[in-house]
């Protein structure tokens, strides 16, 4: 099922040609030594061997666990039609459109955390950051589930540039993860799950009915 192809890139530093090994299709329970690299993004960094220039490249990559059926596509271009041809009815599927995209939803799967209910702690936490920092948040990303003090790390980022990190508790999350099970929103088809889903869910009224949350 892997694939992966040698192409040549031009340096946009010295304006020399090198090679660059695209992974199009990645079976991580075959080749789970990949991980590392997607999650530093090595497979996404091109370093000119003429001049040490490193680039980041993002290209079509298609993330598959055969062993926990998911599949992750990262799409850079308006082309969709592979991901229907790997739209398998048993395994969650989730098209992204950025490497950091990309690499929180491995995070979030590895993590046994649901991005659906993860994205609606985004909207929780992007009200607070605005009340506290009166700035507008500009995008939100999973960073790590911290056993021992139960709870999920999350970097924000602002339109004021601050960056920074904060905490939800798994209480939180499991308080959104109850309302979000007994929606509608409930949903195994839909593989877009991103800030614009969730707001489209909260205006939907997933939110109104009487919770603790
Ligand atoms: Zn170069």
């Amino acid at each position: 099922m892997e694939k992966s192809t040698l192409v040549s890139v031009t340096c946009p530093a010295c304006d020399k040609e090198g090679e660059l090994l695209k992974h199009e299709i990645i079976d991580i329970t075959k080749n789970p030594a990949l991980r590392s690299e997607i999650v530093n993004r090595q497979i996404f960094t091109y370093t000119c061997p003429h001049c040490g220039e490193k680039i980041a490249v993002s290209y079509d990559c298609i993330y598959i666990d055969t062993e926990n059926k998911h599949c992750i596509a990262l799409i850079t271009t308006d082309d969709f039609s592979f991901v229907d041809k790997i739209s398998a009815k048993d395994y969650d599927v989730r098209v992204v459109g950025s490497i950091n995209d990309f690499i929180e939803k491995i995070a979030l799967f590895e993590d046994g955390i649901d991005d659906r209910v993860c994205e609606l702690c985004k909207l929780f936490l992007g009200e607070s950051y605005e009340e506290q920092n009166n700035a507008e948040l500009l995008a939100a990303y999973y960073s790590g589930r911290d056993m021992e003090n139960d709870n999920l790390h999350f970097y924000l980022i602002g339109d004021d540039a601050g960056n920074c990190e904060t905490t939800l508790s798994m209480q939180s999350y499991r308080n959104i993860l109850e309302v979000f099970s007994a929606s509608p929103f409930n949903n195994k088809e839909e593989t877009r799950i991103d800030a614009e889903w969730a707001l489209l869910a909260l205006r939907d009224g997933i939110f109104d009915v009487e919770t603790d949350v």
